[in-house]
């Protein structure tokens, strides 16, 4: 038995008629760029979320940038997000030549620790990424009294939780702006690369709208310099495609995650993840802590059993982030983690059977028997 950590060939099978159908009319009409179909996907996905306005771009990582740009940031500022997050939420604050200023995680649900967030505010801090990752959303409530205290825009990183909600508040409508991502193995992944920028002020939605179409309001009008972020709109086919279906695909990750929590509950030597008070997780990532982690994931292998680390090596530990000059011990929890971290595979069409073959090899790995 072979089970990935991610399973797109089964989407593709349930959307696979409606996407080509939809590929047609767009190869026929040639129009390549923007279209009604980027158009639609952009009102279905801001109706999904329950925010007014999305903008699709051509990423998530140019969500980001182009999200924390017009909030405001912008060269010698100080952004504040996690250290335990995918290395583009740094990137983006980077590429506006802003500086990253990292804080740790707290240890029982690895978001982003308010208390630090709020200790790590200088005179030049321009924004406050919290990141929803794994699929749950980072403590908001929490966080945008220091904002505001701060005078700074909270910049939602929702790339990981498309669907996510919070004391029933969206991932992606909480902040000022917010960024998410369709990479491929999202929770709502293209076909490729694509991403959005989620907002209810019109004026800020309208500003990444021309910011990422060469800063062109009007056709030849170019009054700032701006980027070329597109979503492009065969990408929108697809996407449209597994929106109508993310609610139950997100039904389903809740399901089997429960259904390892009680698989897993009695087994010893296997730190399970925990939903926080008032949030509903969307399961992008299924991560328990381990010991003797890269020993298990060999094994897994072995067994066929797709197992991923999310993420191997803190953001301040990379080396394109030495820059920062934060060294080993810098943020312990994250540290710690980053060892221990083991992402077991859980995607919509996974089965009870492959599931229970997943939960049989951990055992084996761990213990020795299954
Ligand atoms: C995937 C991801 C991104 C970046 O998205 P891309 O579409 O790959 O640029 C940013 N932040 C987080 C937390 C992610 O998981």
């Amino acid at each position: 038995m072979r089970i990935p950590l991610v399973d797109l060939a089964s989407q593709q099978a349930e959307i696979a008629d409606e996407v080509r159908a939809g590929l047609d009319e767009v190869f026929a009409s040639g129009a390549f760029v923007g279209g009604p179909q980027v158009a639609c996907f952009e009102q279905e996905y801001a109706g999904f979320i329950g925010v007014r306005h999305c903008v699709g771009v051509a990423n998530g990582t140019d969500a980001l940038e182009l999200a924390l740009r017009v909030a405001g940031v912008g060269p010698g500022g100080e952004v504040i997000l996690p250290a335990n997050t995918f290395v583009a939420t740094a990137e983006a604050v980077s590429r506006l030549g802003a500086r990253p200023v990292l804080v740790d995680v707290d240890d029982e649900h690895l978001l982003i620790d308010p208390a630090q967030v709020e200790r790590a505010v200088t005179r030049r801090t321009q924004a406050i990424v919290p990141v929803h990752l794994y699929g749950q959303v980072a403590p908001m409530e929490r966080l945008a009294p220091i904002a505001a205290a701060a005078g700074v825009p909270l910049v939602e990183d929702a790339a990981q939780a498309q669907g996510a909600r919070r004391h029933d508040q969206p991932a992606g409508g909480i902040g000022l702006l917010a960024a998410t991502s369709f990479y491929p193995g999202k929770n709502l992944g293209a076909a490729g690369d694509a991403g959005a920028v989620t907002t209810d002020d019109p004026e800020l939605a309208h500003r990444v709208r021309v910011l990422a179409a060469h800063g062109s309001p009007t056709k030849y009008v170019h009054d700032e310099i701006g980027v070329n972020s597109r979503l492009d709109t065969v990408q929108a086919v697809v996407l449209r495609a597994k929106l109508a279906r993310l609610a139950r695909w997100n039904d389903a990750r809740r399901r089997l995650a429960a259904r390892y929590g009680e698989l897993l509950a009695d087994v010893p030597g296997v730190r399970l993840p925990v939903e926080a008070e008032g949030n509903t997780h969307v399961w992008h990532l299924y991560v328990v802590r381990v010991e003797d982690r890269d020993r298990l994931l060999g094994e897994l292998a072995e067994a066929g059993v797709g197992a991923g680390v999310h993420y191997p090596t803190p953001v301040h530990l990379t080396g394109a982030y030495a820059c920062l000059r934060r060294g080993p011990g810098s943020f312990p929890v994250t540290e710690e983690a980053a060892g221990r971290l083991l992402s077991l595979p859980l995607h919509p069409h996974l089965t009870c059977e492959q599931q229970d073959h997943v939960v049989a090899s951990l055992v084996h790995a761990l213990h020795g028997t299954a």
